[in-house]
């Protein structure tokens, strides 16, 4: 199957959603001054995804073939024990946005626009996840990324770009030799099916993480993982 784009996704934030994670409820002229900043980037914000519908398949070890590219994580081996489909994908704030990004020369605009771009990627990953369940009627599903645990190092992001062929190039967003990835609002990986809701963090045991979703289960790996 090949790479669908989605695109047109709308990015509405308001700024009163943004004054709680910024801390400026109470500056009147912190709270106009992101106003401004926040309309001039949803004027010419265009968060986009690419993904494809891809076969797993299983190597005769059991390592995951995702449409015969081969992907090295016994987590993820774990992971999709069941699933026979999967949606690697990219989905990012566009380069639109980071392009408006670097004309800013203000240390608290950088910083702000910073948050508004992240929240633009965070609208990406929603309408992606609510176009699978129209599309496809996906069930619960889960999020695996290159890059988030050792088991599945960010060098396989070349994997996830070549299994999508030239759809990360289609919404504008560039891979580097290091495998970052240009908007640095951007990222990759494979959402898949899952019986139970699976967060890389609960594996991962980075102290005081802003962006931790579940609490670090010290037993897990061994218990699951390392049969
Ligand atoms: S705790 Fe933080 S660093 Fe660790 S996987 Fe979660 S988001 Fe990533």
């Amino acid at each position: 199957m090949d790479a669908i784009i989605i695109e047109n996704i709308p990015f509405d934030i308001q700024a009163k959603q943004l004054y709680p994670i910024l801390k400026i409820e109470s500056n009147r002229k912190y709270a106009e001054r992101l106003d401004i900043l926040l309309a001039s980037a949803r004027n010419i914000a265009c968060p986009r995804v690419a993904y494809k519908l891809a076969a797993v398949e299983y190597d005769n070890d059991g390592t995951v073939l995702i449409d015969g590219v081969c992907l090295m994580s016994r987590v993820m081996q774990v992971n999709f024990e069941d699933c026979r489909r999967a949606f690697p994908f990219i989905a990012t704030c566009g380069m639109e946005l980071e392009k408006w990004s670097r004309t800013l020369t203000d240390t608290l605009d950088i910083f702000w626009a910073d948050t508004i771009n992240m929240m633009a990627l965070g609208t990406a990953l929603e309408a992606f996840k609510r176009h699978l369940t129209d599309t496809f009627e996906t069930r619960m599903t889960s999020t695996m990324n290159p890059g988030s645990l050792e088991d599945w190092p960010l060098s396989e992001q070349h994997k996830i770009f070549s299994i999508l062929n030239a759809a990360g190039e289609t919404i504008g967003v560039q891979l580097t030799e290091s495998a970052m990835m240009v908007p640095l609002k951007s990222v990759s990986g494979i959402e898949f099916e899952s019986g139970e809701k699976f967060h890389s963090c609960q594996l991962c045991p980075r102290d005081k993480c802003p962006s931790r979703r579940a609490p670090y289960d010290e037993q897990l790996y061994a218990v699951k993982y390392n049969a």
